[in-house]
């Protein structure tokens, strides 16, 4: 069957004594785990234009958060595996950086139509010490009804260790693109509740994994739903305006929800199961409503959730480091370890 790539046995060992040889790459920074968050887009132009007009506002708004959490950031437009086209592009990715940067201890895979909305909330890892895989979703929905959308894969965290690798390798034989992804595609249909026919994805096939195997693997996985590290856009986008009245961000959850997810979207792809305009325009909607705690520290916000346009929040003033202690995100969110 398919691999990855040679099968790695001993990673963790590999890994601990690269660690202990190279001092100047540690796996934490004071006392936080080192994260890299790895995102991307197809190798080609989206099929409409707008579509990469949206990748850029996507990966800004990813560059925000990550420089504001101190996290490292990797765009990827390759194809590392031609087999592994797509929205399955992402697991030769995910083994490739865990091999290629062995001080960084979670590698965090996002969707380019993932944003964050909440700029403060910050995961909290200490939370995960004893898992390898963090992931939204709902355990009754998974175990209880095997639904195909029990766990989302547009983001999760995988810990740098032999499990993750072991996981991938797993998980990647349903993915070679022509008729196994086919074939594979009619039996994660079957098995998987509400799934309509179509070819394997990364999602379903990771959803099958798990239950199939569940005593091998689950242990170790988190089924996060305290937060929104994965949030349906769907329910959000049109409470922004209440939120603001009602909450403040560095919550997370459903009052201020740290990830909007436009599934089924597709902004950069040729058929969406929703109206183009009605994503465009709440994309646009979630970006300024993320933008806004960015612009916060620099004194301006947008005119509306809808307006690229910005007005002044307050006025300039001649000792500004009053506004720094006052709006800067790092100082209002300490950092949760
Ligand atoms: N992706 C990629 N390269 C590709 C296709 C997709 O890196 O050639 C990434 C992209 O970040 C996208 C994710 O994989 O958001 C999931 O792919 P999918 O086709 O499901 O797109 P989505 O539904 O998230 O728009
Ligand atoms: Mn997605």
């Amino acid at each position: 069957t398919y691999t990855l790539g040679p099968k790695i046995t001993n990673w963790d060992q590999q890994r601990a004594t690269w660690l202990t040889q190279n001092p100047n790459f540690p796996s934490s920074l004071a006392g936080k785990p080192r994260v890299l968050l790895l995102t991307g887009s197809p190798p080609k132009p989206c099929d409409n234009p707008i579509g990469d007009h949206y990748l850029l506002k996507s990966v800004k708004n990813k560059i925000d958060y990550c420089r504001i959490h101190g996290i490292e950031i990797v765009y990827n437009m390759a194809h590392l595996d031609k087999e592994l086209a797509g929205y399955w592009a992402k697991l030769p990715m995910l083994r490739r950086l865990m091999l290629s940067h062995p001080e960084i201890e979670w590698i965090w895979w996002m969707d380019s139509d993932a944003l964050f909305t909440d700029m403060v909330f910050e995961v909290p890892l200490s939370k995960y010490e004893n898992h390898n895989l963090v992931i939204h979703g709902y355990p009754d929905l998974l175990y209880d009804q095997k639904s195909w959308i029990a766990l989302n894969t547009g983001s999760f965290l995988f810990r740098n260790c032999q499990w993750s690798l072991d996981l991938l390798d797993a998980w990647a034989p349903m993915g070679p693109k022509g008729p196994i992804r086919e074939e594979a595609g009619k039996v994660l249909t079957a098995y998987l509740k509400g799934r309509p026919a179509f070819e394997a994805d990364d999602q379903s096939a990771l959803i099958y994994l798990l239950l199939s195997e569940k005593y091998r693997w689950m242990g170790k996985v988190f089924v996060e739903n305290q937060y929104y590290l994965h949030g349906f856009w769907e329910g959000l986008v049109d409470r922004y305006e209440e939120m603001m009245d009602k909450y403040h961000p560095g919550l997370g959850d459903e009052r201020w929800p740290f990830v909007t997810h436009f599934v089924g979207c597709k902004p950069c792809g040729s058929y969406a199961d929703y109206a183009v305009e009605r994503c465009l325009k709440s994309m646009e909607r979630a970006y300024n409503f993320a933008d806004n705690q960015v612009l916060k520290l620099y004194g301006f916000g947008h005119r509306g959730l809808l307006s690229p346009k910005i007005k002044r929040i307050r006025n300039e003033t001649i000792s500004p480091l009053k506004f720094v202690n006052r709006f800067d995100i790092r100082r209002a969110a300490p950092l949760k370890i």
